[in-house]
């Protein structure tokens, strides 16, 4: 297998070790000094002179997307129902860190005594700063309920609470709402959904009960993803678009590509009904100030810009996550707004994981898996 198959295929990528996530920072793109550019997507385009075409004639898309880790911080029941979980994961990771997250819920607790605002309950201000773009997102939402637990699953329940434009209700209907707004909603399964699709098709089955109609796009929590079995475990849950290969230290083209491409089964050589709209930018990996980039926001603007670029020049997808509760974070939430406001000088076509992926699969056509193939053959 050639360097450029190894790369869009998956192989040669890091698996997760001992239960640990493994770096993610690596990339074989990385290895040959490209890591910030779309070589297969510039290849495409040397070969074919034909770039992908875009509704309107736009000269890129951009796909706006949230993981909804966390829905409230100062919940009495939901920090109460936290520690419980932490409780009985006390096994999978260090007693300190238990700790910590102990006194961090019973601090919100008692900070919740003081403010009678939760500061994560501000949905409505992503919806409109996406709104004055033309955007709409897709938020994907952590199942409530997983047949194997891990210490990093989300805690919230969709009977739990929020205020959103002034009024008191259930994740279930922030749920139902945002979809009948023409926002996406897809899965963001746990863990241990990597390598189970009856784990992973009991969660797919949580947000469909919710919404009573069927969902297409998946990212994996924690970006816990394996190129061997993964792909085939999303496929069989009946999904058709996944957005988890990027980095969480990191932004860039993990694959070498900001197009959307066909998952790959390693094992039987075969491509898979699931395309990948690969996470370019990330929050976590600009902002996180332990780790990562730890950009300030001129500079993380910066990036954003060369990468988007980037995307422009290739006519590609420049997918990006930013996750809801860290709008408590001034540097990120300043950057998500400005960077749409300057991304919107391009007028790229802004739409959702899943109609990036239906307009991809159904006027695009560009099957880049297939093409390094035949290139190589
Ligand atoms: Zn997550």
């Amino acid at each position: 297998m050639s360097r450029l198959d190894k790369i869009i295929k998956g192989e040669s990528f890091p698996r997760p070790i001992n239960k640990k996530i493994p770096d993610f920072a690596f990339s074989q793109a990385n290895m040959t000094g490209n890591l910030y550019t779309p070589t297969i997507d510039q290849m495409w385009i040397d070969q074919k002179c034909e770039k992908p075409k875009w509704p309107d004639n736009k000269p890129y898309a951009v796909c706006i997307t949230h993981d909804v880790d966390v829905i409230s911080l100062q919940s009495k029941k939901e920090n109460f129902r936290r520690m419980k979980h932490i409780f009985k994961a006390r096994s999978q990771q260090k007693t300190k860190q238990n700790l910590i997250i102990a006194f961090e819920s019973l601090e919100n607790i008692a900070n919740s005594m003081f403010s009678s605002e939760d500061p994560y309950h501000r949905i409505e201000d992503w919806l409109k700063v996406e709104q004055e773009v033309g955007a709409r997102s897709t938020f994907f939402f952590a199942p409530e309920h997983v047949l194997k637990s891990h210490f990093t699953d989300c805690w919230y329940k969709y009977d739990d609470k929020l205020r959103f434009e002034g009024e008191k209700i259930t994740v279930a209907e922030l749920m139902r709402e945002l979809n009948r707004r023409g926002w996406e909603i897809g899965l963001h399964p746990s863990w241990h959904s990597y390598n189970s699709v009856d784990e992973m098709k009991y969660q797919k089955e949580q947000i469909e009960k919710v919404l009573d109609c069927e969902i297409v796009s998946v990212r994996q929590h924690y970006l816990h993803f394996d190129n061997r079995i993964t792909p085939l475990i999303q496929e069989a849950a009946g999904f058709k678009y996944d957005s988890t290969l990027g980095f969480n230290d990191n932004i860039g083209f993990r694959r070498g590509t900001s197009y959307a491409y066909p998952l790959y089964n390693i094992e039987d050589n075969k491509i898979l009904p699931v395309w990948e709209l690969p996470l370019i930018i990330q929050d976590g990996a600009m902002f996180n100030h332990r780790k990562g980039m730890r950009l300030d926001k001129v500079k993380a603007l910066e990036y954003i810009q060369m990468i988007a670029e980037k995307v422009k020049e290739v006519g590609g997808i420049l997918t990006l996550l930013w996750h809801p509760h860290l709008i408590v974070d001034e540097i990120s939430w300043n950057t998500f707004q400005e960077g749409l406001k300057m991304l919107q000088k391009d007028d790229p076509w802004f739409a959702s994981v899943r109609e990036i992926g239906d307009w991809w699969g159904n006027n695009v056509k560009i099957d880049l898996v297939s093409f390094i193939e035949n290139l190589e053959k």
